[in-house]
């Protein structure tokens, strides 16, 4: 195995409308030299609005060290973060990596309105990681010229909103569009019935991606904001397999590359996550508190010196559907980045969501190269 911490990187969006009509502030900076991020302390006096702040706190500004710290804030600025940046340094190696035969995951963590969505799926004008990452993944099947290699690329898409799971490509399933979550002695948690298709080419897996998007936004304006509170995943199957002539052996390596837009924290962050007591009745994102819960047990075991193998026992994953299904992203068979989506004006959430991040650093995943002889 080969055991490497969660990549973690942060990234700052510019401002949104609507906060430069409240004339709000900018309250993070960040060194690009030294890939640390800081929360500056907001200016109080007459300026409660503008940088969400509450009169009666004292604020500090705190400094946090990442694998990259990305500025998307402001396009003029020569350090500007584009979608390009962020594929060429994340989303790139991680598909080199599913070429060697390793699972990868990358999730994008933050409030709503951070720029989740925006950095995983992005805009037909400015693609994200997941376009990217499939336009890629069919440039590299095209440009092989060996003729001991094929390859099958599956798609599948789903969303976890309310611990139920809901297959975004075939949408007429619901209600109930309750899937079952089963485990397997070999491939870990799955879900059961989920569609898994065949992608012959970049347009054939584009198509099945706008499908699932469209389904996920359809259900929104049916639940109003369903997906501020939906965890998307998006999963490529990647199978190379290899003849080899002199020995008439046949080998199949196998990886998943997993790609996941969350719900946003802000409902995490305000019902227990980060020690607030549960009010009664609020509505909880149990996924997104298990997350919390298991990133913090991971790092936890993952800075005792003693044997981990008795804390790993107590890491919460079967609390909820969503770490279940991610058991093996995350502290498992996988290589592993987290996002940390930021807004560059909210003190409390961007604090905590950098916290967070912070925590997810610990985390140490043991990846394997999935290979099998066939035959
Ligand atoms: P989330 O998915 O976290 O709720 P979104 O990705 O929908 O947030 O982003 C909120 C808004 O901000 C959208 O209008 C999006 O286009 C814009 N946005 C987010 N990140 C960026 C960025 N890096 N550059 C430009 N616009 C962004
Ligand atoms: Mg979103």
């Amino acid at each position: 195995g080969d055991g490497a911490n969660v990549r973690v990187v942060v990234r700052v969006r510019g401002f949104l409308p609507r906060e430069i009509e409240r004339g709000a502030t900018c309250i993070v900076s960040m060194d690009p030299a030294t890939e640390t991020t800081t929360l500056n302390a907001p200016i109080q006096v007459g300026t409660t609005q503008n940088a969400r702040v509450n009169a009666r706190k004292t604020y500090e500004s705190k400094t946090f060290t990442f694998d990259n710290s990305f500025w998307s804030a402001n396009r003029n600025d020569p350090h500007y973060a584009d979608q390009e940046e962020i594929y060429n340094a994340l989303g790139e190696e991680f598909l080199d990596h599913n070429f060697e035969g390793y699972h990868t995951c990358i999730f994008a963590y933050g409030q709503t309105g951070a720029g989740k969505s925006y950095t995983m799926m992005g805009t037909p004008e400015n693609p994200g990681l997941i376009p990217r990452t499939c336009e890629d993944l069919f440039e590299r099947i095209e440009s092989n010229e060996s003729p001991n290699i094929s390859y099958n690329v599956r798609v599948s898409y789903f969303e976890v909103y309310n611990e139920n799971v809901r297959d975004l490509l075939v949408p007429k399933r619901d209600p109930p569009y309750n899937l079952k979550v089963r485990e397997s002695p070999t491939e870990g948690p799955y879900v059961k019935d989920l569609t898994e298709v065949q992608v012959r080419n970049i347009e054939e897996v584009m198509r099945y991606m706008r499908m699932g998007d469209a389904s996920r936004t359809t259900a929104s304006t049916k639940m109003n904001d369903t997906s501020s509170r939906s965890h998307a995943v998006f999963t490529l199957i990647l199978k190379q397999i290899y003849h080899d002539m002199d020995t008439d052996e046949t080998t199949e390596r196998m990886a998943r590359i997993r790609l996941v837009d969350l719900a946003g924290s802000e409902r995490a962050n305000a019902t227990g996550a980060t020690g607030v007591r549960l009010r009664e009745g609020s509505n909880i994102n149990k996924s997104l508190t298990t997350l919390g819960r298991v990133i913090a047990a991971l790092a936890e075991a993952s800075n005792k010196a003693t044997s981990s193998r008795k804390n790993k026992d107590v890491v919460p994953y079967r609390d909820s559907v969503l770490t279940w299904l991610l058991k093996d992203s995350l502290g498992g068979n996988s290589k592993t980045a987290m996002i940390a989506c930021i807004s560059p004006t909210d003190y409390d959430e961007t604090l905590s969501t950098l916290r967070y991040a912070d925590q997810a650093k610990k985390i140490r995943n043991r990846a394997i190269v999935n290979q099998d002889m066939v035959s």
